[in-house]
């Protein structure tokens, strides 16, 4: 990164980041109180940002507290990721409506508006770039994820704070973005002085930049602003390491980790619903009474649900162990073989709101510590 393309910008300078992106017509999505979370939704004030909140997370469990200073990005994770808006839990594809003795099909016409995110963690960066190949980067392209992902306007917060359930630097994906944002912030808070670093990676962010109105930084803003992550690094309390994790759980299938996972897994979904990277949907057809109308939704469908592997006359995975497995096995191996790279970013998302706090590092690190067991795939159930 070039000096030029960095600038210190005081807080109340991100109102002018916030005004500029709307001037330039963004629909701007950032970190906000709700509920008692930081969630992702409408940005249109610096007011809105959960200024001096942080929030204490472990296996199922996540409380707001408040900081002894005002940091705006003060806090880890909540459970709302970006994917909400580039791949929404829920959308119509298309409308049937009758027709004298048939029916007419309208298609859903989408104008997704322009995204600008603010407040995107790096993992969180990494879970986008791994939607793009999976949505996006292949011979069945999604239109709707497309046509929401061109033109998102990306501002990382790089991480002063590493959140409870977080491993991201044991997978390489944090705590500090290195590329693939248009501005990335690292910010500072002092006993003296809070500011932020900001760099621009893009020459749309270079622009946008250019008109908070900041200042160059001098030598101990940067080496300040780089020790805040790496301290972020060390405090990091998890890790999932391995390149050989893919082989290692491909040998493991018939592990006996697998039935003790098992009888804590309640099958709920929630690990899949918070992960940044989980995909799988569903269709849903809905009928209206009289027969007038009918519609297609698209759904969030969890590989968790019996359902979801119901193929002509039964689920191919009938129990919560074939389940959880299956779960584990494509997010960390099959991912890897289908994507280039593993399906987890070390979010630490499906720790914290596992209602039982099952910790997919913990279920990693048994399987290694206790050794293969049972290298042949002997059925599902
Ligand atoms: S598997 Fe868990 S830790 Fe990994 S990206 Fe998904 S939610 Fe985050
Ligand atoms: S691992 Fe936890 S969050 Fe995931 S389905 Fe099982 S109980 Fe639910």
């Amino acid at each position: 990164m070039k000096a030029e393309e960095r600038l210190v910008i005081r807080p109340a300078h991100i109102q002018q980041l916030i005004d500029s992106l709307i001037r330039r017509g963004y629909r701007v999505k950032g970190p906000v109180v709700r509920n008692e979370a930081v969630v992702y939704d409408d940005l249109s004030s610096l007011e809105d940002l959960p200024i001096g909140w942080t929030d204490e997370q472990g296996g199922g469990r996540y409380r707001l507290r408040r900081r002894d200073d005002e940091a705006l990005f003060g806090y880890s994770l909540g459970p709302r990721t970006w994917k909400v808006f580039l791949h929404p839990p829920e959308r119509r594809l298309w409308k049937a409506e009758r027709n004298g003795r048939g029916f007419r099909i309208i298609e859903e016409e989408e104008r997704p508006p322009l995204f600008a995110f603010i407040g995107v963690r790096p993992c969180e960066l990494h879970a986008i770039s791994i939607l793009d190949r999976v949505l996006a980067g292949g011979e069945f392209v999604d239109p709707s994820y497309r046509a929401r992902r061109e033109g998102l306007f990306v501002v990382v917060a790089n991480c002063g704070e590493a959140g409870g359930t977080c491993f991201c630097s044991s997978m390489d994906t944090g705590p500090a973005a290195a590329s693939g944002f248009d501005i990335a912030l690292t910010e500072v808070v002092t006993a003296e002085d809070h500011y932020l670093l900001a760099e621009a990676g893009t020459g749309k962010g270079a622009e946008v930049l250019g008109e908070t109105g900041g200042v160059r930084p001098g030598e101990a803003e940067i080496t300040a602003a780089r020790k805040t992550v790496e301290e972020a690094a060390a405090r990091m309390g998890r890790s999932m390491t391995g390149s050989d994790l893919k082989d290692l759980l491909y040998r493991s299938y018939e592990h006996p980790r697998w039935d003790d996972v098992a009888r804590r897994c309640l099958t709920c979904g929630n690990c899949t619903m918070v992960c940044p990277t989980c995909f799988c949907t569903t269709v849903e057809d809905r009928t209206e009474i009289t027969g007038g109308t009918a519609e297609r939704w698209q759904r969030a469908d969890s590989c968790f649900s019996a359902e979801f592997s119901y193929i002509h006359g039964g689920s191919i995975r009938s129990s919560p162990k074939a389940r959880y497995r299956h779960w584990i096995m494509h997010k960390l191996a099959a991912w890897v073989d289908q994507f280039g790279r593993s399906g987890c970013v070390g979010c630490g998302r499906c720790i914290t709101w596992c209602p039982v706090g099952i910790d997919i590092t913990e279920e990693v690190g048994a399987i290694r510590k206790n050794g293969v067991r049972g290298s042949d795939r002997e059925g599902e159930g």
